[in-house]
Formats: C-alpha cells, sequence, structure tokens
C-alpha cells in the first residue's frame, strides 16, 4: 500500500532541452536495437519518460482547475500549455519511428498490437506545422473555462457560482426552480457575445487543423483525436438512430407521467431536475459523512474497492467541496509516475453528489487496477471504455444506497435509472450537433443556435423553455462544457451507458458475476479497444441493433412505463 500524500506529490515542469537529449539516446537506441528484447527495454524507458511528462502535465492542470484565480497556477498552466505540444511533438515523431521500424512486429509482439494501433491514430493528429495551433486551441479552451469559473450569480441574496446554482434545479418548489434557471441563463444571455465567439474562434481553428493534416474536415481529426481505432462516423450515426426510435419514445411517455405526478399541465425545462413532487432525494449529510458513508459502501462492496478507497483518502486524493475560484465538473485525473489516481467534483448538496462520486471512483479505481499495465497507454483505455468503468459502478453501487438516502434509496434508484434513460437521446444530440457544426464550419453563430434547436427537435421532442430566452433560441449548448473543451467526446458517455445498463440488468439476475466482470474488466485497463474490452466482459457492442433492446425493456419494466 502507498504511503504518498498529494501534497507532497511533484510534478517538476520539464527541461524542454533535456527531453530533447533523452529522445535523441532513446530514437538512436531503438534503431540499434538489434533484438526484440533490447526495443521491448527502450519502449519501457521511454514509457517512464511519458509518465514523468504526463504527471507534470495532469498536475498542471489539475492544480489550476482547484483555485483558478492563483496566479502561479495561472502561470504553470499557461507555461504547460505552452509545452504541451512541442512534446506531442516529439512523442510523435518517434511512434513515427517505432511504426516504420524493422522492430515494430517484436513491439507488437510483446506489447499486443492495440498499443502500436493506438500510435497509427496518434501519428495522424499531429504534425509541426500545427503546433502554433494547438497553442491557440488551448488558450481558447482555457477562456471558455475561466469565463465560466467567474460567474456570480445573485440568487435569495447570496451569490453562486455556475456550479453551485444548478442544485435549485432540484428545488421542489417549482418558483425557485424556474426564477434560479432565468438567473443562471440570464448570465448565459450576457455573455453570449463572448461565447459564439469563443466558439467560432474553436470551430475555425480546428477546421484548419484538420485541413493542414489532410483531413475533409475536423470531424475525421475529432475521430483520430479520440483514438477510434475500431468504428466510425456510421456506426456511429447508427447507434444514435437506435436511440432515437427506442429510447426517445420511452423518454416521452416517462416525461408525459413525470408531468402528471408533479401536477403541471406541462413538463418545462425547468421541472426535468425533479422527479416527483416531494422533490428529489438528497445525501442526509455533509462531505464529511458522505466520505465515512463511502468507506462502509466500499467495504460492503469487496472487490478490491475496499483497499483502493482507503489509499485515495489516506493519500488526499479527494477534491470534492465546490469553492469559488474553482473550475466546475467532476473528473478523475491520474498521477502516472505515482501510480494513483486523484478525484475533482463540487459537491453541492444533491443527489447528483453521490452519483458524479461512485462515477469518478470508478474511473479512478480501474486507473488504480491498471497501474501496472506495461504501457502508459494501456492504463487508461479510450474514453467511450473509460466510461464503462465509471457509469457500470453507479449501478453496482445501487444496493448500498440506503446509507446515503435511508428510505429514500429506492426513489434514489428509480430517478437514476429514468436519468439515464433520458440522458442517451441529450447525449446523441450534443454528438449530431458537433457533426453538423464541424460539417458546416463555415455556419454562423445564429445558424449553429438553429442546429442545436433542431436537434432538440429531433431528439428531445419534449423539452420546453418557456420564458428562458437564451435557451429558447438555440443557446443551451453553450452550458455543455465538453463542446467546447473536448469535442467527439460526448457520444462516448452515451457508447458506455449502453454497456453500463447491461452491467445493471447483470448485477439485478446475478450480482457477483457482475462484479467479477467489472473487476476483470478494469483490470484490462486500455488493452483493448473498445469493441473488444465490450466483449471481454460479454457485453453487446453498441454497434450491434440488439444492443439497447435488453436493458431499455427492463428499464421500461422496472419504472412500470408499460
Ligand atoms: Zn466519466
Amino acid at each position: 500500500m502507498t504511503t504518498v500524500d498529494f501534497n507532497q506529490i511533484e510534478g517538476p515542469t520539464p527541461d524542454y532541452d533535456e527531453v530533447v537529449g533523452q529522445y535523441d539516446v532513446l530514437r538512436t537506441r531503438l534503431e540499434q536495437a538489434t533484438t526484440g528484447a533490447r526495443a521491448v527495454a527502450v519502449i519501457q524507458d521511454w514509457d517512464a519518460l511519458q509518465r514523468r511528462l504526463e504527471t507534470w502535465s495532469n498536475l498542471a492542470e489539475l492544480r489550476f482547475e482547484q483555485d483558478t484565480t492563483n496566479e502561479q497556477y495561472r502561470a504553470a498552466r499557461r507555461e504547460r500549455d505552452q509545452l504541451w505540444p512541442k512534446l506531442t511533438e516529439l512523442a510523435i515523431a518517434f511512434k513515427r519511428q517505432i511504426l516504420a521500424g524493422e522492430r515494430s512486429g517484436d513491439l507488437e509482439h510483446h506489447f499486443g498490437p492495440c498499443a502500436l494501433n493506438q500510435w497509427k491514430a496518434h501519428v495522424t493528429t499531429y504534425d509541426p506545422k500545427i503546433e502554433q495551433d494547438m497553442v491557440r486551441e488551448a488558450e481558447l479552451e482555457l477562456e471558455y473555462t475561466e469565463l465560466l469559473a467567474s460567474a456570480r450569480l445573485p440568487f435569495q441574496g447570496e451569490t453562486y457560482n455556475l456550479s453551485r446554482i444548478v442544485k435549485f434545479r432540484e428545488d421542489p418548489d417549482r418558483a425557485v426552480r424556474h426564477s434560479a434557471e432565468q438567473v443562471r441563463w440570464q448570465w448565459f444571455f450576457e455573455h453570449r457575445a463572448e461565447l459564439d465567439r469563443i466558439f467560432d474562434d474553436q470551430v475555425r481553428l480546428r477546421t484548419s487543423m484538420a485541413r493542414k493534416l489532410g483531413f475533409d474536415d475536423f470531424v475525421g481529426l475529432g475521430y483520430q483525436r479520440m483514438v477510434r481505432v475500431d468504428y466510425g462516423r456510421e456506426e456511429v450515426e447508427r447507434f444514435r438512430d437506435a436511440v432515437r426510435e427506442q429510447v426517445t419514445p420511452l423518454a416521452e411517455t416517462f416525461n408525459r407521467r413525470r408531468a402528471q405526478q408533479l401536477g403541471v399541465d406541462s413538463l418545462m425545462s425547468w421541472d426535468e431536475g425533479v422527479f416527483d413532487p416531494r422533490g428529489n432525494p438528497a445525501p442526509r449529510g455533509d462531505h464529511d459523512w458522505l466520505l465515512v458513508q463511502a468507506q462502509h459502501m466500499f467495504d460492503s462492496m469487496g472487490g478490491g474497492l475496499d483497499d483502493f478507497f482507503r489509499v485515495m483518502t489516506n493519500s488526499h486524493l479527494l477534491d470534492l467541496k465546490a469553492r469559488d475560484g474553482k473550475a466546475g465538473g467532476g473528473f478523475c485525473t491520474s498521477l502516472d509516475s505515482y501510480g494513483l489516481p486523484f478525484i475533482f467534483a463540487n459537491f453541492n448538496g444533491t443527489k447528483g453528489d453521490v452519483e458524479v462520486f461512485t462515477h469518478e471512483v470508478g474511473h479512478a479505481f480501474q486507473n488504480y487496477l491498471s497501474r501496472a499495465q506495461p504501457l502508459l497507454d494501456y492504463t487508461w483505455p479510450t474514453y467511450e471504455s473509460c466510461e464503462i468503468h465509471s457509469m457500470s459502478l453507479e449501478f453496482l453501487a445501487w444496493p448500498e444506497m440506503e446509507r446515503f438516502f435511508g428510505d429514500d434509496a429506492q426513489r434514489f434508484r428509480r430517478i437514476h435509472l429514468a436519468q439515464s434513460l433520458l440522458f442517451l437521446p441529450y447525449g446523441a444530440a450534443v454528438d449530431h450537433f458537433q457533426h453538423r457544426v464541424y460539417e458546416q464550419p463555415d455556419a454562423t453563430p445564429d445558424q449553429r443556435h438553429a442546429m442545436w434547436r433542431e436537434m432538440e427537435q429531433l431528439y428531445l421532442p419534449w423539452r420546453d423553455y418557456g420564458d428562458l430566452e437564451h435557451p429558447a433560441l438555440g443557446g443551451f449548448w453553450q452550458s455543455q462544457r465538453h463542446i467546447y473543451s473536448s469535442p467527439f467526446y460526448y457520444i462516448d458517455y452515451t457508447l458506455a451507458l449502453t454497456c453500463a445498463l447491461q452491467f445493471w440488468v447483470r448485477s439485478r439476475e446475478n450480482p457477483t458475476r457482475a462484479m467479477n466482470d467489472y473487476v476483470a474488466l478494469c483490470r484490462r485497463g486500455g488493452s483493448l479497444p473498445f469493441q473488444q474490452l465490450a466483449a471481454s466482459a460479454d457485453l453487446v457492442s453498441p454497434f450491434e441493433p440488439s444492443c439497447l433492446g435488453d436493458a431499455v425493456e427492463h428499464a421500461r419494466q422496472y419504472l412500470d412505463l408499460t
């Protein structure tokens, strides 16, 4: 068991010239490797270097997100953003050498084909001629993060940031929900020009980068960046169609019934966060209490989660409280030289705290179990597979929910399942929107807002923003950080959820088998591409026509929507 403390973890800024020197040595050694074993040793040394660089980069990003007002962290983050493309360039050149070299067959034999296929994807995403574009791209992402983190929203005599005000979406009082949403969207309305400008710059920049690299548009580059080695846009389109055909109608039925239960004429967007007139169940304690319950939960679940979570708390690898100046959202990152993950979240007292928490623990647990994988590229799988680990843990933790919600646990489970179903069409809409945007990069901001409205009509036909001007005019997507910061990431959640729902069905039929399969999948890390990982856990690929049928049917029954 590790005794490393996060507060003592260091990721010193690399000296670029020194790294260049290290790469020179690696290149020469690889060129002169006369046996497979020697080539493997070179790759292992390169991997250790990559883990050090990744640790520094992740730490610089993380510290800044923890306090966006800290000048020192901001400077370190900017330094990271300046240096990272140069380091990427060195790594890409080295991958080119590996792929073209005489020992690539030996390396494939030793490490498996997955890494080499990933490197083939990586080399298509970078060329020195886009170095400055990458720096600019990171600047624009930072601009969006800083802009949203700077929001100060007056509400009910207090000041909220965007992460904290959303808790009122779950308030049992409809008038409170509505006025909080008015305040939130008013902020977006007032910043629309800036939000449009940042995104327009991003779309043009990303398109230009794609063309410089020989792609027709950014969609192609976006897929390669997501390292999608075993599926393409046609498969994704087929999946979105399946969601629209099978899940959207079920979601409509659910929402009609929900409106009745809430006693409202029609479900407005500010009602979509609540599921029954009593309001949503909330965890029955604060941050510290929640962590104690969490340890009990993982002790009861076993499978290694128990010891793992002790490491996370003892080593201070959790930052879960919302506070001013802290960036929004929740994520898990890794400190690769130490073989440790870190969880970042913004607890706000709602049930979402428990969901985000179990979600991020799923990521962290997988990363921790994969720390002994032979390559950095295998310590995390590609994102659609990563999200299987996180979302499945949310479902596997269901039997433990009494610890957080007491006799509201059953209500929590039903809501969690309903929200998961409702998420599928939303996720497909976000993905479809991004395809449209990047296929028509010359569209104006107004046209983009119209595209988003069209997506809502297609996938979320019940959506009604009433007098909330900004989203009613098509601006909802501007609150979705992934659209700015992680293009084409969003569909990964829905692909993974389709797998996680299968784990849910399995856990109801055979909990022991579900848990064992889950732990085994986590251990495999990123050593296989998405569809093979899914198959290894006996999951139906989301690109098979039957992928949603079973889960949708179980959900229909569980939610009494027959
Ligand atoms: Zn996740």
